[in-house]
């Protein structure tokens, strides 16, 4: 089967459903995502969207508080789009049906978070994405120029370079993997169809899923990164792989975050042996920020060959604890950690991917036809680290700033017919036999990637990761082309290749950093207040910002 579409939309998170949405009003939209239509890392934002909205706020103070945060390697001018442009797009998104909080006085709540110097951030309780999430998601399904193709996945990009042609993205080969359904007449469908497109989106979101632990759901396994670092696209600064310090360590506990507000209200980091830690690390003990307190659990953890440290709040009255903290008393409970006696075991979770395919301040990458919106994208905006808050922000900034860039040029480009590609080719592909190798090397990837390319990094570490990774990347490549594709093995192919980017932008930036913390180079440079930039066959490498 052959889709042809105006634009086709990879991923349905705040980014890709905010493009569809504007789109929409001047073509034909496509949206392809990999599981059910809401399931992204935008439904578990928990903090809220930075804009200036305050009556003391300015878009001013926003660009410093970013500038600062991004540690010299944010792009200015892209802080100040999304500075000045923010609240505009909020307003956009209540007309769109989102209901964040108001005050007392009816105006919207703002609260304040680490690193911004004002009260900013829209919010909905402690589960902000999950009402943005509902609301585009409603929008987008009663729209009649969206269609949505769920549990359908982006494969590869089509580009016509592969075809002998110029070097122009033209739509994807996505794999229908509804496996609850019978799809012609099959239990499970291998069944890959091909959508072709003016424009190509690529709004797949991140890839925590590269790091042992992570906040991110399972659907963050940076796809489209993969996808477009295949098809010879600029990927930069995947160095910067933001942690947050605290998530729930448990054998059967997936991705559950423990709010930074619990150290807010005195709770104390611990070795397992009761030990405080936080002291020896920075004067601010347990409410320094975020990248420190990582770092030094990290350290600590490394230091005594631990698993976890302790969060314990236990000092507190019960009744405290249960009125502030109602999610995590309830959630540690049912793995039977009471919070009001015991410890909460933690660790430091992958959170958000700083880096990511490089684009102009359009959303545009360096393929024509290729545009790149969200976390999966690279604008300038995060620098070395992100600001709290400035994600879906930035998301929503660059939906809207791609569709309205493309609106005036989908006449022109539908003068052209849409092109004849071949269909995907199985060849000798058969269905596998051995899902075990696929399990296998995703945990090694994992752990890989957590022990050697961290939170804090050293030459050797790099070094020892990337020979395991170019194994790793032997045998999944055997295998891709022995057996019938499947989401579970194109996940891994995608996210091994992830691994390979932050590798090679960490090997190639001789600094401590933002994010990146290596021991080989303790210091900052300031000769290499650059962007890493990779794309395939030409080694990593800076480049001005
Ligand atoms: C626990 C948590 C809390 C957070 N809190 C905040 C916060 O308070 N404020 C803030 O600004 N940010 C926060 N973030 C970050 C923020 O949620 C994300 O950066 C943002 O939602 C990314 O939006 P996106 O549209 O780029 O990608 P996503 O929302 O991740 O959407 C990506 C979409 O692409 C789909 N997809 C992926 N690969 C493919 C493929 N191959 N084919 C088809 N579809 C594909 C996915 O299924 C998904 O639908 C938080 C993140 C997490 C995990």
């Amino acid at each position: 089967m052959t889709v042809t579409t105006d634009y086709l939309v990879l991923g349905s998170g705040v980014a890709g459903l905010t493009f569809a949405l504007d789109a929409a009003e001047h073509g034909e939209v496509t949206i392809v995502t990999k599981r059910a239509a809401d399931e992204s890392n935008t439904r578990y934002a928990q903090g809220g969207i930075a804009a200036v909205l305050g009556k003391d706020d300015t878009p001013e103070a926003h660009i410093r508080d970013t500038l600062i945060a991004g540690a010299g390697l944010c792009h200015e001018v892209v802080a100040e789009i999304c500075a000045r442009e923010g609240p505009e797009r909020i307003h956009e998104l209540i007309a769109r049906g989102a209901v964040f909080d108001k005050d007392e006085r009816g105006e919207l709540s703002l609260t304040r978070e680490g690193g911004h110097s004002a009260r900013r951030v829209v919010h909905v309780a402690d589960a902000t994405g999950a009402e943005v999430e509902r609301a585009l998601v409603e929008r987008v399904k009663a729209h009649p120029n969206i269609r949505i193709f769920d549990h359908h996945m982006a494969i590869d990009l089509i580009t016509l370079g592969q075809f002998g042609g110029p070097d122009t993205c033209v739509g994807a080969y996505v794999l229908d993997d509804r496996t609850s359904r019978e799809v012609a007449g099959t239990q499970k469908s291998h069944r890959v169809e091909t959508f072709l497109a003016r424009a190509t989106v690529l709004a797949t979101g991140g890839a925590g899923k590269v790091y042992l632990y992570t906040t991110n759901p399972d659907v963050a396994t940076g796809d489209g990164v993969a996808m477009a670092y295949r098809a010879g696209a600029e990927i930069a600064n995947m160095e910067f792989y933001q942690f947050h310090p605290t998530c729930l360590y448990h054998p059967e506990a997936k991705n559950f975050l423990i709010t930074e507000a619990l150290r807010g209200e005195g709770g104390i980091l611990r070795l397992p042996d009761g030990t405080a830690f936080m002291e020896q690390h920075d004067p601010r003990k347990d409410l320094a920020p975020r990248d420190i307190v990582a770092r030094a659990i990290d350290f600590e953890m490394k230091r005594i060959g631990s698993e976890y440290v302790l969060l314990d709040i236990t000092h507190k009255p019960p009744s405290f604890i249960k009125e502030h903290f109602p999610t995590i008393h309830a959630e540690c409970l049912k793995f039977g950690i009471d919070i009001t006696t015991q410890p909460i075991p933690v660790v430091p979770a992958a959170h958000y991917m700083c880096g990511g395919v490089s684009t102009d301040l359009h959303g545009r990458t360096s393929i024509p036809g290729l545009w790149a919106i969200g976390e999966c994208s690279f604008t300038g905006l995060h620098g070395a680290n992100r600001l709290a808050s400035n994600s879906l922000l930035e998301g929503l900034v660059f939906g809207h700033r791609a569709a309205k860039k493309l609106a005036g040029q989908i006449t022109e480009l539908r003068q052209a017919p849409y092109p004849d590609v071949p269909d995907w080719r199985v060849g000798n592909a058969v269905p596998s036999d051995e899902e075990v190798v696929v399990a296998h090397n995703w945990d090694e990837l994992r752990r890989t990637m957590w022990n050697y390319v961290g939170i804090v990094r050293s030459n050797a570490r790099l070094r020892r990761a990337a020979r395991r990774i170019s194994l790793l990347q032997d045998e999944i490549r055997e295998y891709y082309w022995k057996h019938l594709v499947t989401r579970d093995m194109l996940e891994l192919r995608n996210i091994t290749t992830v691994a390979e980017l932050i590798v090679g932008c960490a090997s190639a930036r001789h600094e401590s950093r933002g994010l990146h913390s290596t021991i080989d180079y303790p210091g900052q440079s300031q000769d290499l207040a650059h962007d890493t930039v990779m794309k395939r066959g030409v080694p990593p490498h800076l480049r001005g910002k």
